[in-house]
């Protein structure tokens, strides 16, 4: 019962705070140079103008999407889910060649955790100074550090939630409203969310999002095989670890290359020791590689003690990078991007639908004439009113009714009209399929068909 109790009590141990020691090399400049251009898209993009309007603006209200001079609407959901798969797939391309790249250069998690960090450093000190004064009793100076901290925090958490608003609403119009005090209830609100999330992930939860909230860090091991490129200590050429004099020949003195430092500890963001194999706590910002490469340089051995490898390399076998994981992921994105992108450019700025009126397959008429009647819906997905002709022919003469209407149809709206289509004849020809035919008498370019069935008696 007391060994039980002893499991379980050490399996809920306290949360221990995490001082990532920094770190200078290669990596360390590529994940800079990637929260540099991350946070710049997402903090300038609100404000880039394209044709006399905000860039990319989720105008929720007015149910409109613009990205680039390209207006979609609700109907074009189906482009919302192609590009969600497609950033599902990329992702698991990604993670099958490359391992957790995304997690230690691009998730947005990282970023902001990297940029509350650096603020950290500003206002605190580097890692042994915050630790220092972690633990030292409050004082005037811990207390303006602290503040100074908590400030910089909050104004870049809120700027944060500001700017993630700025997508729903046009950012100039939001920005006058803050500065006028006038600010609408939701996005009060949503400002304040969302700079909250922000403050409590990037500034106190940090590597335990990592660790006990991502899905991607639960499943995916699943995506990895032999040939992923990973993170990875090399036990052959590192153990048995100790200390040596700068310059020695480890071997001679029946050790390895490791000199147990602890660095690769110190600087690991997650706190982990990536020399007792592969976790799920890595994140595969490849700060352990930098520091350990310095301290290669400095002890005169070979780089690459811990470096980006792949399970097959360990085990001096060769590694694939076309294998049929790869080319499976890599065919569909291809197939699936291809696809978006001719179907963005292909898309239509209006919409037919034709449906059958389901009250009466059709009416036989005294002098002969056979009626079907279709509720017509036309949608004007373009930005300005358009007005459209209807027509509507098949195998047969068919005169569509009324004759020779015009539909103006304001943007954004849906436009619906019972109409009627006569066989000018009576045969007894049965069904046939018709097309229905909407053309703008605005513009030459728009133009669509549906096609439909129309019912008769066979005799
Ligand atoms: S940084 Fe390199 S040498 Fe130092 S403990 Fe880690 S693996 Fe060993
Ligand atoms: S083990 Fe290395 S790569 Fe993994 S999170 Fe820690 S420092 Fe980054």
């Amino acid at each position: 019962m007391n060994a039980q109790l002893k499991v379980v009590s050490e399996s809920y141990y306290a949360h221990q705070k995490v001082y990532p020691r920094e770190v200078d090399g290669r990596f360390a400049h590529l994940r800079v140079l990637s929260v540099w251009a991350l946070l710049g898209i997402f903090y300038l993009l609100p404000w880039l103008p394209w044709g006399g309007r905000q860039a990319v603006l989720f105008d929720l209200p007015a149910r409109k999407f613009f990205i680039f001079g390209i207006v979609f609407w609700p109907q074009d959901f189906i482009f919302l889910t192609w590009l969600l798969v497609i950033a599902a797939l990329l992702l698991f391309f990604v993670t099958a060649v490359w391992g957790r790249l995304w997690c230690g250069y691009a998730c947005p998690q990282t970023v902001w955790t990297e940029t509350f960090l650096w603020l950290e450093k500003f206002a605190e000190g580097d890692r042994s100074a915050r630790q220092k004064l972690d633990r030292a009793p409050l004082s005037a100076r811990k207390l303006a550090r602290k503040s100074l901290k908590q400030f910089l925090w909050v104004s870049f958490a809120l700027w944060t939630g500001f700017t993630f608003v700025g997508f729903f609403t046009p950012i100039r119009t939001l920005s006058a409203e803050f500065l006028a005090f006038n600010v609408g209830p939701w996005e009060t609100f949503w400002v304040l969310f969302y700079g909250f999330a922000t403050y409590g992930n990037a500034g106190y939860l940090r590597e335990q999002v990592c660790k006990y909230m991502c899905p991607y860090a639960r499943f995916q091991s699943a995506m990895f095989d032999r040939d992923t490129l990973v993170i990875t200590y090399d036990t052959e050429r590192g153990d048995p670890r100790g200390a040596r004099k700068r310059g020695t020949d480890p071997r001679a003195q029946g050790k390895g290359d490791c000199i147990d430092c602890t660095l690769c500890v110190q600087v690991c963001p997650t706190g982990i020791d990536i020399r007792k194999g592969l976790q799920i706590e890595c994140i595969a910002c490849a700060a352990c590689i930098d520091v350990c490469d310095d301290v290669m340089d400095k002890m005169g051995s070979p780089r690459g003690l811990i470096r980006y490898t792949t399970q097959q390399a360990l085990e001096h076998k060769p590694s694939r990078l076309l294998r049929p994981r790869s080319l499976i992921y890599g065919a569909l994105l291809t197939t699936l991007v291809v696809g978006f992108c001719a179907a963005v450019y292909m898309r239509n700025p209006v919409a037919l639908d034709v449906i059958r009126d389901r009250n009466a397959l059709y009416q036989v008429r005294d002098d002969g004439h056979v009626d079907n009647v279709y509720t017509i819906r036309i949608l004007n997905k373009s930005e300005h009113a358009q007005r459209f002709a209807l027509n509507a022919h098949g195998a047969s003469a068919l005169t569509l009714l009324p004759r020779m209407a015009e539909y103006s149809v304001p943007s954004g709206e849906v436009y619906s009209i019972p109409v009627r289509v006569r066989r000018a004849t009576y045969e007894p020809l049965g069904a046939e399929t018709i097309t229905f035919e909407l053309g703008s008498l605005d513009d030459a370019n728009v133009h669509v068909t549906t096609r439909a069935r129309f019912l008769a008696p066979t005799r």
